[in-house]
């Protein structure tokens, strides 16, 4: 054997992939709902992204943290603004073990609390948060995690004591089923949380980048997070983590409390900075294509093989009550990627610029799947 046999891969051989369409061994063309999970949000190989790699790569490729980035000083000032000061990691799990860390210098405590149903990630810290037992897969967890019910302030508030560092959520869950947290928990969440002394520390791994029709998904909540965490398509596919920390919380990350070789490298960063430039011109105008997506979606409602549909933005949950493996399967024969998700859930990520066209030819399809 030659790879590890810890991934369940379809017989598919991609070749190519441009904005929302990914091109087969054999030629054919398929439709992409799901952005690579959440990755190509301005699409794939996004010619902008794809002329600063290029650029950059011509320059200079990997640059230690032992000399100044001025290209990482433009993302993180792109990213968080005046308000937050930014960390750059490789992935979503190693940006939320830095979430992780610095909760726990900042408040000298040492619990996090997550939720049941979240992911955070496959390293032990990310994993030790994550609040699944199929992904802990019976290993030993790290110590200092404890998990509340999703979207029920009193499983909270039954947690909540001075050794509490931290709590952190996805305000949609991704991998647990397309989840969206009500605004009416997380507004209870910020003032139980604040008044226990604790930092609210929001994954936007899946959710950041525009997913959900903002920047950032807790701008769709009207707050702002003491720490975040961002990956998946800050950089378009180049491998890339990012933690954000209001200013106040800087100085707990000083000399040698955390570090990376190639966090924030010039390649990463240069595809993280067109990403972002394209971003900015895409979320002025997506709710119009947010709607066209809900409009869709909210006829499949009808099906007697749909058990909800549910979301936020460009993220959507489809629950079945027929095994969604095998819808997944399926699709791809009809030439459309998707995923699923938790309980039973065909989740759709389309990139923020697949076409209108696009977008609802897939979908009817997928309606007329489920149909059947
Ligand atoms: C994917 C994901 C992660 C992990 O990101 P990796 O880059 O795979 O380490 C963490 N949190 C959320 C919400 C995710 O969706």
């Amino acid at each position: 054997m030659t790879l590890f046999p810890n991934y369940q891969r379809a017989p598919l051989t991609f070749k190519k992939t441009k904005n929302a369409t990914w091109t087969d061994g054999k030629n054919n063309e398929y439709t992409d709902l799901s952005s690579g999970i959440g990755v190509y949000n301005v699409g794939a190989n996004n010619d902008a992204v794809v002329s600063a790699l290029i650029a950059q790569a011509k320059e200079i490729w990997h640059l230690p943290n032992l000399y100044e980035n001025e290209l990482q000083e433009t993302v993180a000032a792109k990213l968080g603004g005046e308000a937050y000061t930014t960390y750059f990691a490789n992935s979503g799990a190693e940006a939320n073990e830095a979430a992780i860390k610095l909760a726990r210098l900042v408040t000298k405590r040492e619990t996090i609390i997550t939720f049941k149903n979240s992911f955070h990630g496959r390293t032990y810290a990310a994993m030790s948060a994550t609040g699944q037992d199929s992904i802990h897969y019976g290993l030993p967890m790290l110590a200092g995690f404890q998990y509340a019910e999703f979207n029920d302030i009193n499983s909270l508030k039954e947690l909540l004591n001075t050794d509490v560092a931290g709590v952190m959520l996805e305000l949609v869950q991704g991998e647990g089923g397309v989840i969206p947290a009500h605004q009416d928990f997380v507004t209870e969440l910020i003032q139980v949380v604040h008044d226990n002394g604790s930092l609210i520390m929001i994954d936007e791994v899946q959710t950041g980048m525009g997913r959900t029709g903002k920047k950032f998904a807790f701008e769709n909540y009207h707050f702002q997070p003491d720490i975040f965490t961002n990956a998946k398509a800050l950089a378009s596919g180049v491998p890339v983590g990012a933690m954000l920390a209001k200013n106040e919380f800087a100085s707990s990350f000083s000399y040698n409390a955390h570090g990376s070789t190639f966090g924030g490298n010039p390649l990463a960063m240069s595809a993280a900075s067109a990403t972002l430039d394209e971003l900015s011109l895409i979320l002025p105008s997506i709710s119009e294509k947010i709607n066209l997506f809900w409009q869709e979606l909210a006829t499949f409602k009808e099906l007697s093989s749909v058990v909800e549909v549910r979301g936020l933005g460009m993220m959507a949950g489809i629950e079945l009550n027929i095994p969604v493996k095998q819808v997944v399967t399926d699709l791809l024969d009809e030439k459309i990627v998707t995923l699923s998700a938790g309980h039973n859930t065909l989740r759709l990520l389309p990139p923020l610029t697949i076409s209108e066209s696009q977008l609802t030819t897939a979908l009817q399809k997928i309606k007329q799947l489920l149909s059947q």
